[in-house]
Protein backbone atom coordinates (compact mmCIF):
# COMPACT_ATOMS: atom_id res chain seq x y z
CA UNK A 1 0.00 0.00 0.00
CA UNK A 2 1.66 3.65 -0.91
CA UNK A 3 2.49 5.54 2.08
CA UNK A 4 0.31 8.40 1.32
CA UNK A 5 -2.90 5.89 1.79
CA UNK A 6 -1.56 4.78 5.20
CA UNK A 7 -1.23 7.89 6.39
CA UNK A 8 -5.04 8.89 5.20
CA UNK A 9 -6.06 5.46 6.56
CA UNK A 10 -4.90 6.67 9.68
CA UNK A 11 -6.46 9.68 9.71
CA UNK A 12 -9.69 8.28 9.01
CA UNK A 13 -9.17 5.45 11.98
CA UNK A 14 -8.53 8.89 14.39
CA UNK A 15 -11.81 10.57 13.50
CA UNK A 16 -13.34 7.32 14.24
CA UNK A 17 -11.80 6.96 17.80
CA UNK A 18 -12.51 10.55 18.77
CA UNK A 19 -16.31 10.32 17.02
CA UNK A 20 -16.33 6.81 19.35
CA UNK A 21 -14.85 9.04 22.82
CA UNK A 22 -16.99 12.19 21.98
CA UNK A 23 -20.32 10.46 21.48
CA UNK A 24 -20.21 6.85 22.99
CA UNK A 25 -23.03 4.50 21.80
CA UNK A 26 -24.71 2.17 24.06
CA UNK A 27 -23.35 4.79 27.02
CA UNK A 28 -25.36 4.77 30.35
CA UNK A 29 -26.40 1.96 32.73
CA UNK A 30 -29.09 -0.85 32.60
CA UNK A 31 -31.28 -1.01 35.46
CA UNK A 32 -32.24 -4.26 35.03
CA UNK A 33 -29.18 -5.69 34.37
CA UNK A 34 -28.30 -9.73 33.81
CA UNK A 35 -24.48 -9.10 34.71
CA UNK A 36 -22.47 -5.89 35.90
CA UNK A 37 -18.63 -5.84 35.76
CA UNK A 38 -16.90 -3.15 36.99
CA UNK A 39 -12.89 -2.93 35.91
CA UNK A 40 -9.77 -0.26 36.07
CA UNK A 41 -6.67 -0.05 34.27
CA UNK A 42 -4.37 1.39 37.09
CA UNK A 43 -1.80 1.81 34.75
CA UNK A 44 -3.70 4.43 32.58
CA UNK A 45 -6.40 5.75 35.54
CA UNK A 46 -9.08 4.07 33.45
CA UNK A 47 -12.49 3.33 34.91
CA UNK A 48 -15.13 1.12 33.55
CA UNK A 49 -18.54 -0.19 34.45
CA UNK A 50 -20.51 -3.02 31.84
CA UNK A 51 -23.87 -3.65 32.30
CA UNK A 52 -25.66 -6.39 29.87
CA UNK A 53 -28.94 -7.62 29.93
CA UNK A 54 -29.22 -11.91 28.76
CA UNK A 55 -31.74 -13.23 26.65
CA UNK A 56 -31.34 -16.47 27.09
CA UNK A 57 -27.99 -16.70 25.62
CA UNK A 58 -28.43 -13.81 23.53
CA UNK A 59 -26.87 -10.02 24.54
CA UNK A 60 -30.44 -7.60 24.50
CA UNK A 61 -28.86 -4.88 25.39
CA UNK A 62 -25.70 -3.54 26.62
CA UNK A 63 -24.14 -0.17 28.15
CA UNK A 64 -21.56 0.50 29.36
CA UNK A 65 -20.23 3.55 31.81
CA UNK A 66 -16.74 4.76 33.11
CA UNK A 67 -14.60 7.42 32.13
CA UNK A 68 -10.40 7.62 31.05
CA UNK A 69 -8.46 8.12 27.86
CA UNK A 70 -10.07 8.04 24.63
CA UNK A 71 -8.74 4.61 23.55
CA UNK A 72 -10.42 3.08 26.38
CA UNK A 73 -13.73 4.56 26.31
CA UNK A 74 -13.93 4.45 22.08
CA UNK A 75 -12.86 0.79 22.11
CA UNK A 76 -15.86 -0.12 24.62
CA UNK A 77 -18.29 1.88 22.45
CA UNK A 78 -17.30 -0.03 20.00
CA UNK A 79 -17.49 -3.35 21.21
CA UNK A 80 -21.02 -2.33 22.60
CA UNK A 81 -22.05 -1.90 18.62
CA UNK A 82 -20.95 -5.05 17.66
CA UNK A 83 -22.07 -7.57 20.52
CA UNK A 84 -25.57 -6.27 21.04
CA UNK A 85 -27.72 -8.85 19.52
CA UNK A 86 -24.99 -11.21 19.51
CA UNK A 87 -24.93 -14.41 21.85
CA UNK A 88 -22.74 -15.12 24.33
CA UNK A 89 -20.39 -17.73 22.58
CA UNK A 90 -20.29 -15.15 19.47
CA UNK A 91 -19.51 -12.27 21.70
CA UNK A 92 -16.21 -13.76 23.74
CA UNK A 93 -15.06 -15.18 19.83
CA UNK A 94 -15.12 -11.61 18.96
CA UNK A 95 -13.08 -10.74 22.00
CA UNK A 96 -10.88 -13.26 21.30
CA UNK A 97 -10.03 -11.90 17.50
CA UNK A 98 -9.64 -8.41 19.00
CA UNK A 99 -7.04 -9.62 21.74
CA UNK A 100 -5.25 -11.02 18.50
CA UNK A 101 -5.24 -7.72 16.67
CA UNK A 102 -4.32 -6.40 20.01
CA UNK A 103 -1.13 -8.73 19.69
CA UNK A 104 -0.31 -7.63 16.55
CA UNK A 105 -2.28 -9.66 14.06
CA UNK A 106 -2.73 -7.96 11.23
CA UNK A 107 -4.93 -11.01 9.61
CA UNK A 108 -7.32 -9.99 12.71
CA UNK A 109 -6.82 -6.54 11.84
CA UNK A 110 -8.82 -6.94 8.95
CA UNK A 111 -11.47 -9.33 9.81
CA UNK A 112 -14.38 -7.76 9.19
CA UNK A 113 -16.37 -8.66 11.85
CA UNK A 114 -14.57 -6.34 13.96
CA UNK A 115 -16.23 -3.77 12.19
CA UNK A 116 -15.16 0.09 13.44
CA UNK A 117 -13.20 -1.64 16.24
CA UNK A 118 -10.64 -1.86 13.55
CA UNK A 119 -9.61 1.94 13.96
CA UNK A 120 -7.83 0.48 16.85
CA UNK A 121 -5.27 -2.05 15.21
CA UNK A 122 -2.45 0.33 15.20
CA UNK A 123 -2.72 0.81 19.21
CA UNK A 124 -1.18 -2.78 19.30
CA UNK A 125 2.18 -0.95 18.70
CA UNK A 126 2.03 0.78 22.29
CA UNK A 127 2.04 -1.76 24.56
CA UNK A 128 0.60 0.52 27.72
CA UNK A 129 -2.18 1.67 25.27
CA UNK A 130 -3.38 -2.21 24.56
CA UNK A 131 -4.36 -2.12 27.85
CA UNK A 132 -6.58 0.73 27.52
CA UNK A 133 -8.14 -0.88 24.72
CA UNK A 134 -9.10 -4.25 26.04
CA UNK A 135 -10.35 -2.81 29.42
CA UNK A 136 -14.03 -3.24 27.85
CA UNK A 137 -13.59 -6.10 26.08
CA UNK A 138 -11.65 -7.57 29.44
CA UNK A 139 -14.88 -6.76 31.07
CA UNK A 140 -17.02 -8.43 28.77
CA UNK A 141 -14.98 -12.02 29.77
CA UNK A 142 -15.55 -11.40 33.17
CA UNK A 143 -19.48 -11.01 32.05
CA UNK A 144 -19.61 -14.00 30.35
CA UNK A 145 -17.25 -15.82 32.85
CA UNK A 146 -19.82 -15.44 35.48
CA UNK A 147 -22.18 -17.04 33.07
CA UNK A 148 -20.71 -20.40 32.78
ZN1 LIG B 1 -6.24 4.56 28.97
Amino acid sequence: MPERDEAGLAELYQELILDHYRRPRNKGSLEAHTRRVALTNPTCGDELELDLLLDGDTIADVRFSGRGCSISQASASMMTQLIKGKTVAEARALAARFGEMMHGSDEAARDRALGEARALAGVAKFPVRVKCALLGWNALEESAKASS
